[in-house]
Order: structure tokens, then C-alpha cells, then sequence
């Protein structure tokens, strides 16, 4: 609706988490800066920009923009979407050995993109679906993508080095617990449960709102008393910093000065 835009994230400015609203975001210089984008899974509030940005960089990269992602998601995306039906085939245009878009399945586990470590972790959502956490010199920040309430991910995330920020999803309020457990999505409720699995103290930052529950569902995060807890909106920036996560909650604006700052603090309660 207007105001909201689907998911995407943005780590400095050449790798990207999910493409839902990365074209919308983005101006096409800074869309052609991006060398690689992570795809949670194949719904199309996280993947729907990667045909605009498609279109955005033709003739502006010399190399694909690399799209990562398990294999049964890279196939999805191949057949129902690159798929000359719904969108062109830019994994083919301008030619196959030199085109816009470049899917590269890979494999629960680690492996590293340009200057990054990112740990691909499997979690709970109704379809074929990955949690990323992505390290770089001196930083470390998880993704959790869409998912309901999940084990392996909390086992991965409680073994790294070291965890700075997490972003993670809540999707409806707790009156709509239901359809949230057979969509596999969270809640207030089960963000609580979920993140006492978490060994850790870190910022947390949520997203996925449901649009049309927005302010219920960001009384209810409240509610539960965790200092660290932030809901983000459109645009905001968050820096790690030697272990300190500030928020930076101005609209994005390419060109403006440096927003005004708050330090999210890493205790859970
Ligand atoms: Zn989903
Ligand atoms: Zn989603």
C-alpha cells in the first residue's frame, strides 16, 4: 500500500538481501552497484524487483548481478519467473554468456560472496526457504527471512563468533495467530518464544509487517518489554559499529546528510 514497500535489504551498497522493493528503493545508479543478491525464497514480495532491476542495469554492468539461492528457489525463479511469460529471460539478454541477471544455486552452509562469509540456513515457511547470516570484517548480521516458529536457525546463529543485528520477521498480530502458523509466519507471541532461543544478546530489528495491522502489531512488540526490539520502516539505515548497532530512521535519501541516530541496545531484557 502506499508507504510500504516489499522486502530488500542492502548491506553497503554492493550486495543485497531479498529484491522486493529493491528497484522501488533504489536510484539506477546504485541499483548497478549491487554485484549480489540473496534470495530468501521465491515468494514475490521478495523477489518481484529482480525484474525491474533487470531492466534498471541493462547496459550499465559489465558483469551480472549474481542471484543466489537453494536450488529448488534458483529453479522457481528460472521457470516461472525468468521465463519469457512473465518477465524476459535476463539470465539470457542482452546474450547467454554475458547476461543482466546470473542464478547461482548453493547449498545450506557457508560460502562467500565478493568480500563477504554468508552461512545459508534453512527455516520453517511454507515453501523452500533460507536464513543468511553475512559476516565481514568485524561484523556479523542475520537474516531470517520468512519463517514460522524454527530450530535450526537458532542453533546456527547461537554458534557463529559473533552476532551484531538481527533482522527478523513479524508478520501478524497475535489475534491472527492461526493464519500466522499455517503460513508459517510470527507473531508478537511467538517473536517472544522464538527469540529466548536465542543465546545471545543483539539488536533486533523486525520487518514483514502486514500492512493492514501495522500499528497493532508494532502495540503488541512493545508490549513484550524487550528493550532491544526495533521495528523498521522504509529506508532506515542501520550501522554496526564494534559490536554497537545504531538505527538511523530518516527516509532514505541518496544524496541527504546524515540522518539523525539512535544506538539500539544489544541487552535482550
Ligand atoms: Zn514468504
Ligand atoms: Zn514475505
Amino acid at each position: 500500500m502506499p508507504g510500504c514497500r516489499a522486502t530488500a535489504f542492502r548491506i553497503d551498497d554492493c550486495l543485497a538481501v531479498d529484491a522486493g522493493g529493491i528497484a522501488s528503493a533504489l536510484p539506477i545508479d546504485e541499483q548497478a552497484r549491487l554485484d549480489h543478491i540473496l534470495i530468501t525464497h521465491a515468494h514475490l514480495d521478495h523477489i518481484k524487483d529482480l525484474a525491474f532491476i533487470s531492466e534498471s542495469v541493462l547496459g550499465r554492468r559489465e558483469e551480472p548481478i549474481c542471484v543466489h539461492s537453494a536450488p529448488g528457489i534458483i529453479a522457481a525463479l528460472k521457470s516461472h519467473f525468468f521465463n519469457n511469460v512473465i518477465w524476459p529471460d535476463f539470465t539470457a539478454i542482452p546474450t547467454h554468456s554475458a547476461p543482466v541477471i546470473r542464478l547461482k544455486s548453493i547449498n545450506p552452509g557457508d560460502f562467500r560472496v565478493g568480500a563477504y562469509l554468508v552461512r545459508a540456513i534453512p527455516v520453517t515457511h511454507t515453501t523452500d526457504a533460507l536464513g543468511f547470516a553475512v559476516s565481514a570484517t568485524g561484523a556479523t548480521v542475520a537474516f531470517t527471512g520468512d519463517t514460522g516458529p524454527t530450530a535450526l536457525l537458532w542453533e546456527e546463529l547461537n554458534r557463529l563468533e559473533r552476532l551484531d543485528a538481527l533482522f527478523i520477521e513479524v508478520s501478524f498480530p497475535n489475534s491472527l495467530q492461526r493464519i500466522a502458523d499455517i503460513s508459517q509466519h510470527l507473531t508478537a507471541k511467538t517473536l517472544d518464544t522464538e527469540l529466548d532461543k536465542l543465546n545471545r544478546d543483539c539488536a533486533v530489528f523486525i520487518y514483514h509487517l502486514k500492512p493492514a495491522f501495522l500499528a497493532v502489531i508494532e502495540g503488541e512488540i512493545g508490549e513484550l518489554g524487550r528493550p532491544n526490539l526495533r521495528v523498521l520502516k522504509n529506508g532506515d539505515v542501520v550501522c554496526v559499529d564494534d559490536g554497537v548497532a545504531t538505527l538511523r530512521t530518516r527516509p532514505y535519501e541518496p544524496t541527504s546528510a546524515v540522518p539523525s541516530s539512535t544506538v539500539v541496545p544489544p541487552q535482550s531484557a
